[in-house]
């Protein structure tokens, strides 16, 4: 498993599990896999959230996350190159060493493997700002379908023309194994200022940001409806004011005076949109206490009830609050509860269907609305995921989004990688209906 909210019935028990160390070791469980006709899943710490590291047809698991070698990091050209099993937080380590920044920064960020970040193109909370993993794959090394070592972007002699690079970053194992990645990193920013601004209304709470998003580009902008607060506190014994039914977490970061007039000018629309109150971190401290509110939200919402089902939509910014309003009415319609949170900055909010999974009839209802979710998401120009990609999770859901030409493209490029279906079938594309 990985920590999806369910993945499709039957047995997913691998027949063969390895734990590559090097490049060699993952050469030979591709020939392994090929020779004895079994399909070949890559796995990095399995926190994927679409199912994607599943053996839905059991076969060869092949873990790199023991691969785990810093290769370089040259700092006047600001990028480090490094083998996939290190986690994101590693990277940032390594980076911060010499004052860089590797600002892709999933929550999962202490355990997700750079691998399965880039496999998955993990966001997180600094998307806003910062951009996605896609935004820092200068190049890699893979070994594709007959064994041999591929390499793309920077990391290939081809100084011009075609790059492979960005159609592996997002592929989802299905195209190869990749085993050794260049990633460019940026100074690290000299000043971050924090803020937690509560709201009696979440629709306030939306002006604020259509009010400040135009005017600046803040680092973080997170949004937390009146569940999610609840079940934070249930956990938490942060002081959240009477009637708060909504909050903001905002960060402004860069050269010391830019990012203060920027916290300066998100704090006046703030208190402009009846922000109930809006607490500054004064310090590292602080603003480590703010953060740990929002990396508690999954772990509290989890033990509401032992289902899940954690989708990471994204629409048009300015569509947010109808998508919130139509959820609402999806959410009464179908009698369950659907906390909401995410990435408002752009658009990427988590939709929680809450549900109890030994009671079947609960588990069909919450797939019939988050389905209903994802109809309404389509409709608002957006798409049914912004960050934990498709696997085993969503695929039957692809053809909401795609046109069957549009998916049969999708099928030929999978095809002209790995024509014998060897990487992770089953996984991202849904089945030919032709
Ligand atoms: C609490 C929590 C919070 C999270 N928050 C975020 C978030 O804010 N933003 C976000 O984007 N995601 C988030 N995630 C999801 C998850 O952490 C990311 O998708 C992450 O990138 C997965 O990395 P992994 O190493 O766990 O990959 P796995 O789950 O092991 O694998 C994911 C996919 O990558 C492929 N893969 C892995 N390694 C390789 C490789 N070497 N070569 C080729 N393919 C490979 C697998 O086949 C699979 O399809 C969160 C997860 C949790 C549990």
């Amino acid at each position: 498993m990985d920590a999806s909210y369910t993945a499709p019935p039957g047995n997913h028990d691998p027949d063969v599990v390895v734990l590559a160390e090097n490049v060699e070791d993952v050469i030979e469980s591709v020939l392994y896999a090929r020779e004895n006709g079994l399909p070949l899943v890559a796995r990095g710490t399995g926190t994927g959230m679409s199912a994607g590291a599943v053996p839905l047809e059991g076969g060869l698991v092949l873990s790199t996350v023991k691969m785990k070698r810093v290769i370089d990091l040259n700092v006047n050209e600001k990028w480090i190159q490094c083998e996939p099993g290190l986690t994101t937080a590693d990277v940032k380590n390594a980076a911060a060493k010499h004052s860089l920044f590797y600002p892709p920064d999933p929550s999962s960020y202490k355990i997700s493997s750079i691998g399965g970040n880039i496999a998955e193109n993990a966001g997180g909370l600094r998307c806003v700002k910062y951009g996605t993993t896609k935004d820092y794959v200068l190049g890699l090394k893979y070994i594709d379908a007959d064994g041999n070592l591929q390499s793309t972007g920077s990391l290939s002699n081809q100084v011009d023309g075609m790059d492979l690079t960005p159609l592996l970053v997002g592929s989802e194992g299905l195209f190869g194994v990749i085993v050794e990645t260049r990633l460019a990193l940026i100074p690290a920013p000299r000043a971050t200022y924090t803020v937690l601004a509560h709201f009696h209304d979440i629709y306030r709470a939306l002006e604020a940001i259509y009010t400040f998003l135009p005017e600046l580009v803040p680092s973080v902008c997170e949004l937390i409806d009146g569940e999610v607060i609840k079940a934070i506190s249930q956990h938490d014994p942060y002081p959240f004011p009477e009637g708060c039914k909504a909050a903001l977490l905002v960060e402004t970061d860069g050269e010391e005076e830019a990012a203060k007039l920027e916290l300066n000018r998100v704090m006046e629309v703030l208190e402009d949109h009846d922000a109930l109150e809006i607490h500054t971190a004064q310090n590292p401290e602080e603003r480590e206490r703010l953060w740990n509110l929002r990396r508690l939200i999954s772990p509290a919402l989890s033990r509401i009830a032992d289902g899940k089902m954690n989708e990471d939509v994204v629409v048009p910014i300015g569509k947010m609050a109808t998508l919130i309003e139509r959820v609402e009415e999806i959410a009464k319609r179908y009698k369950v509860l659907i906390p909401i949170y995410g990435h408002a900055g752009d658009g990427n909010l988590h939709l929680n269907v809450m549900y109890k999974k030994a009671n079947e009839e609960n588990r069909i209802i919450a797939h019939e609305a988050i389905f209903d979710c994802f109809k309404t998401v389509i409709e608002l120009g957006g798409t049914i995921s912004g960050e934990h990609g498709i696997g085993a999770a969503k695929n039957q859901y692809m053809n909401l989004q795609f046109s069957e030409d549009e998916l049969n493209i999708l099928r030929q490029i999978k095809h002209a990688f790995d024509p014998d279906n060897l990487f992770n079938p089953g996984k991202m594309l849904p089945p030919d209906s032709s």
